[in-house]
């Protein structure tokens, strides 16, 4: 490596571990922290990221960047050397667009949002989180100007999360997958119900669900010595380095696969973290490229393997080992079809996986009709049962279970809830790959046998860490643009087994 790039890559790793203590802070702040410590929390991370802002941001880095890049200009684009310096100018042109006191005042937006958003939530009550997504969209309205777009505001945002992909693109790619999904949603309303009452009607003892969590991600791969899992109300993954990746649940005394589908969904995310090759440590390449690619690999864990029918065959004995009273009466096919079963909900993250997109659609539009300003603020409760009744036909009974759901706008974050979609159209085009690339690939799952999947993602995703956006990556591995066939024809099958559809 040249000089001057180690120089960068040198000089940056202070703004990095800066953002990984950040992170640390966060974690606490959603698994362990107790309520009256938030004000004293808000502070420290203000402090904290305005601190790798300002180095990150620096004149230093510009012209150890500017150096770098004259020395890395005749490598190749995917080479590591090049492949950092083009992912560190993004990083540093998107963070120079954006003054200190905004990050400042986002930063302290947020951490009281997210108190408030918890709060309302709790209580049922919109208006006492109102002010603060107020106050949360100005900042991202702000930063939509700072960032400059071509078409859409919307362009400005979904860039930080979905570098190379745009807003016309994803209402292409989502009118395509809706013009496939609503018959398939037809078709499975009209077949015979699938009876799941043993799941919701019965106690299953959560230490248990706990002990099936921690064994199923093991057999995945998670490595417990360079990660660990918690309990936290709204489930994610975080990671401090390669070998610190940490994954939260959350279980329920009834429904108990709900759980581990949680845990082996964060799973998915930390073997791609755990995944990144050590060489790119405490740098800009270290970690997961894109939202979308992020979520393909929990996806296709949660959805292809933990929903399949072979990875049942071999769980199936166990899980009725640990619970014999409740599934004592319950076969494998029963147990199979119920944990598939495909019923609109109000919640997103326990949508089955048919339904799931349906949820995406209506906060993708209500978050484009915010930032246009054809949706008000005080109006959102309103629109978004509205959005429900039309894409669901069911109406949340309250703003709790409806537009108080998700921690993602408390935090900051809009036009980042399309990539969830992306995600589940990139699982499936990769897990169609995996299927033609590894013979036997199910019937490994059978035997718990996992390895094969995980070494194939490894191979064709995880060793790039971030040096590809996601339409690059499936390019150069697949030699395909993102679309919505593999996924509708996916569902088609599993489903119309499920249901026996004609
Ligand atoms: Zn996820």
């Amino acid at each position: 490596m040249g000089e001057k790039l180690e120089q960068l890559k040198m000089h940056l790793t202070r703004p990095i571990d800066l953002l990984n203590a950040v992170s640390i802070l966060n974690w606490d702040q959603e698994v362990y922290m107790p309520p009256e410590g938030v004000n004293a929390r808000t502070e420290q991370l203000s402090t904290l990221n305005a601190m790798a802002h300002e180095i990150y941001t620096s004149e230093k880095t510009a012209k150890l960047l500017e150096a770098a890049e004259a020395e890395v200009a005749d490598m190749a684009y995917d080479s590591d050397e090049a492949s950092l310096v083009r992912v560190v100018r993004r990083t540093f042109d998107q963070q120079t667009k954006l003054p200190t006191d905004l990050i400042i005042r986002e930063s302290r937006a947020t951490s009281q949002g997210f108190a408030a958003w918890r709060q309302a939530r709790a209580e049922k009550n919109y208006a006492i989180f109102q002010p603060h997504l107020r106050e949360i969209l100005d900042i991202n309205l702000e930063k939509a100007d700072c960032f400059g777009y071509e078409r859409h505001p919307y362009d400005a945002l979904l860039d930080q999360f979905e570098p190379d992909v745009k807003t016309a693109q994803i209402e292409q790619l989502f009118d395509d997958l809706k013009t496939g999904l609503v018959p398939l949603v037809q078709a499975i309303a009209a077949a015979d119900p699938v009876n799941d009452n043993f799941l919701k009607d019965r106690d299953y003892d959560l230490d248990r669900q706990w002990d099936l969590t921690v064994l199923a991600l093991r057999d995945i791969g998670y490595d417990f010595n360079r990660g660990r899992q918690d309990k936290a109300p709204h489930p994610f993954t975080v990671n401090f380095s390669t070998k610190d990746v940490r994954v939260t649940t959350r279980l329920s005394r009834n429904r108990p696969h709900t759980g581990l589908l949680s845990s082996i969904h964060e799973g998915g995310h930390a073997l791609y973290e755990q995944g990144i090759p050590e060489k790119f440590e405490r740098t800009d390449l270290a970690g997961g490229a894109t939202l979308g690619l992020h979520e393909s690999q929990s996806r296709m864990w949660e959805n292809q393997v933990a929903l399949s029918e072979p990875f049942w065959r071999h769980y199936y004995p166990i899980w009725r080992a640990f619970f014999p009273d409740q599934l004592a009466d319950v076969n494998f096919e029963q147990w199979y079809r119920a944990i598939n079963r495909v019923k609109p909900h109000f919640i997103r993250v326990e949508a089955d996986e048919v339904t799931y997109s349906m949820h995406i659609f209506a906060r993708f539009e209500l978050e484009k009709d915010l930032m246009t300003g054809k949706l008000m603020v005080e109006d959102v409760p309103e629109a978004w049962n509205a959005k429900y009744q039309a894409y669901l036909g069911i109406t949340p009974p309250d703003d709790a279970l409806g537009c108080l759901q998700d921690i993602h706008w408390s935090h900051g974050t809009i036009g980042y809830f399309p990539t969830y979609t992306l995600g589940n159209l990139i699982s499936a085009q990769l897990y169609a790959q995996a299927k033609q690339d590894i013979p036997g690939l199910e019937e490994g799952f059978a035997r718990g046998e996992f390895a094969p999947l995980l070494d194939w993602l490894h191979n064709r995703v995880h060793r790039h860490g971030r040096k590809f956006t996601a339409p690059e990556l499936l390019e150069r591995e697949l030699g395909q643009k993102m679309c919505a066939r593999p996924l509708l024809d996916y569902m088609r099958e599993k489903y119309t087994a499920i249901y026996h559809l004609a």
